[in-house]
C-alpha cells in the first residue's frame, strides 16, 4: 500500500470541488484497512472514509488527514436458500451476525449476496436484476459504491436499502476488530444509520444482502406509474423497472460526469403533524408522505421550488438545478464557499417561508 500526499480530491468526488488531502491511499484488502488506519493514528491524524465521492463536498482547503479510499472488489453468491433457510443462515453467519427476527423474515425465496465495499452499487443492481433478484431495481443508478449505501441508507422511488441488507461487515476502529453487524444494530431509518450518528467508529468492507428469488415490483411513484402508462405496459419485469428508474432519473437529475452535483443537497424534512396540517392550509398542494410515528415527511424540493421560487438561483458557479430545486450544480471552477454560501441561504429562505430547518443530505468534509 502506497501512502501519497497532497493528493487533490476535487477529481475524487462528483461536485468536482476540493482542495487536498494531506495523505492519500487506497485499500483493496483488509491488512491494507487496518495498515492505513495504524499509519494515521502514528500521524495523529484524522481519517476520512471516501468511496466514489458522491454524497460529500470538499472544503476547498482540502482535508488535514488521511483519506482512504475503499476498494475492495467481489461479489458472491454465498447462500441460494432453499427449504431449511433457518438453518443455513446459522451455518453461514458462525459468529451469529443475523438477529432472531431477521431469521424469520429471511425465507426459502431468498439469496444472500455478499458484496464488497469498493463494488459500483449500480454494477450491483445490475448484477441483480441480471440474476432476476428482487429488492433493490429501484434504487437503480445511483452513484457511489456499496459500502456508502448503508451509511445514509439510500432510497428511492418507494425503496431504501435497508430492506434489503441482512448484515454489515466492518473494520471497529475502537477496538481494531472485523465485526459484524445485524440489520438492526445498524439502526437504519430515514437517511440515517449507526454509521452516520456514529461517525469513524466503523470502517464498511462488505454488505450481506438477502434478496428475492420471487417477488412483485413496486411501481407506486407516480413518475413510474406514468412511465409505464405512456410506454403501454401494464405488467413491467424486474429488468423493464430498472430501465424506467434509469431512464427517469437521466431526465430529472444533472449528468454528474459533466456537471459537479452530489445529488439531493437537503434532506426532506419529517414535521409534527399539526405543523403540517398549518402548512397545508396556506399551500394546499404542498407533498407531504405520514409516517410511522404520526409526523410527515414532506417534499423538500415543492418548497424550493413553489414557496421559495429558488429553481436557478445561483451564488457564483453554483446554482440550483433548474429541473430539481432540491439539487445544487456546480460549474467548473466553482468553490465549496460558494455552495456554502448558496445552501446557508436556502436554509434562511425555508426557514423564513415555513418555520422548517432543513438538515443537508451532503456532507461537508473540512
Ligand atoms: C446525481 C446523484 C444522484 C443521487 N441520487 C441519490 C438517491 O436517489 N438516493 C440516495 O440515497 N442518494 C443519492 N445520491 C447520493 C449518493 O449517491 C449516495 O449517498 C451514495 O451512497 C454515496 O456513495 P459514495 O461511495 O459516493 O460515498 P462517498 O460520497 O464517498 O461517502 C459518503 C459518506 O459515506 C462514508 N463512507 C463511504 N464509504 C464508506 C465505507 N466503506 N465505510 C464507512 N463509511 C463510508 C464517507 O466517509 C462519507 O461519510 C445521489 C448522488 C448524485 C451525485
Amino acid at each position: 500500500m502506497i501512502i501519497q500526499e497532497h493528493i487533490t480530491l476535487a477529481p475524487h468526488t462528483t461536485f468536482k470541488i476540493g482542495g487536498p488531502a494531506r495523505f492519500f491511499c487506497s485499500v483493496s484488502i483488509d491488512a491494507e484497512l487496518l495498515e492505513a488506519v495504524t499509519f494515521a493514528r502514528n500521524k495523529n491524524a484524522p481519517i476520512f472514509i471516501l468511496g466514489g465521492g458522491s454524497n460529500i463536498l470538499i472544503d476547498d482547503q482540502g482535508f488535514d488527514g488521511l483519506v482512504i479510499k475503499i476498494e475492495m472488489m467481489g461479489m458472491e453468491k454465498i447462500q441460494d436458500l432453499g427449504g431449511q433457510a433457518r438453518f443455513k443462515i446459522q451455518e453461514i453467519h458462525q459468529e451469529a451476525i443475523v438477529d432472531e427476527k431477521q431469521k424469520r423474515s429471511v425465507d426459502e425465496k431468498k439469496v444472500i449476496v455478499s458484496v464488497a465495499a469498493g463494488e459500483r452499487w449500480d454494477d450491483f443492481v445490475d448484477y441483480a436484476v441480471e440474476h432476476g433478484l428482487y429488492g433493490i431495481e429501484n434504487l437503480s443508478a445511483i452513484p457511489g459504491t456499496v459500502g456508502a449505501a448503508p451509511v445514509q441508507n439510500i432510497g428511492a422511488y418507494g425503496a431504501e436499502v435497508s430492506q434489503t441488507i441482512l448484515a454489515v461487515h466492518a473494520l471497529d476502529t475502537r477496538t481494531m476488530k472485523f465485526v459484524g453487524l445485524t440489520n438492526g444494530e445498524c439502526q437504519f431509518s430515514y437517511r440515517e444509520s449507526l454509521f452516520r450518528k456514529e461517525k469513524g467508529h466503523y470502517i464498511i468492507t462488505r454488505v450481506d444482502f438477502a434478496l428475492g428469488r420471487r417477488g412483485s415490483v413496486n411501481t407506486e411513484y407516480k413518475d413510474v406509474q406514468e412511465y409505464f402508462l405512456k410506454q403501454n405496459i401494464t405488467s413491467p419485469t424486474l429488468k423493464q423497472v430498472r430501465q424506467a428508474i434509469t431512464d427517469i432519473r437521466w431526465g430529472k437529475l444533472p449528468d454528474w460526469k459533466l456537471w459537479g452535483t452530489a445529488g439531493s443537497f437537503f434532506k426532506n424534512p419529517i414535521i409534527s403533524a399539526e405543523q403540517f396540517l398549518k402548512l397545508k392550509k396556506k399551500y394546499p398542494e404542498l407533498p407531504g408522505y405520514p409516517e410511522p410515528d404520526g409526523r410527515a415527511k414532506v417534499s423538500l424540493g415543492w418548497i424550493l421550488d413553489k414557496v421559495c421560487n429558488a429553481r436557478g438561483l445561483c451564488k457564483g458557479n453554483v446554482c440550483v438545478y433548474e429541473k430539481q430545486a432540491l439539487v445544487l450544480i456546480a460549474k467548473p471552477g466553482a468553490t465549496s464557499e460558494e455552495v456554502v454560501v448558496l445552501a446557508q441561504d436556502l436554509m434562511r429562505m425555508v426557514k423564513e417561508k415555513t418555520g422548517i430547518v432543513i438538515e443537508g443530505e451532503v456532507e461537508w468534509v473540512n
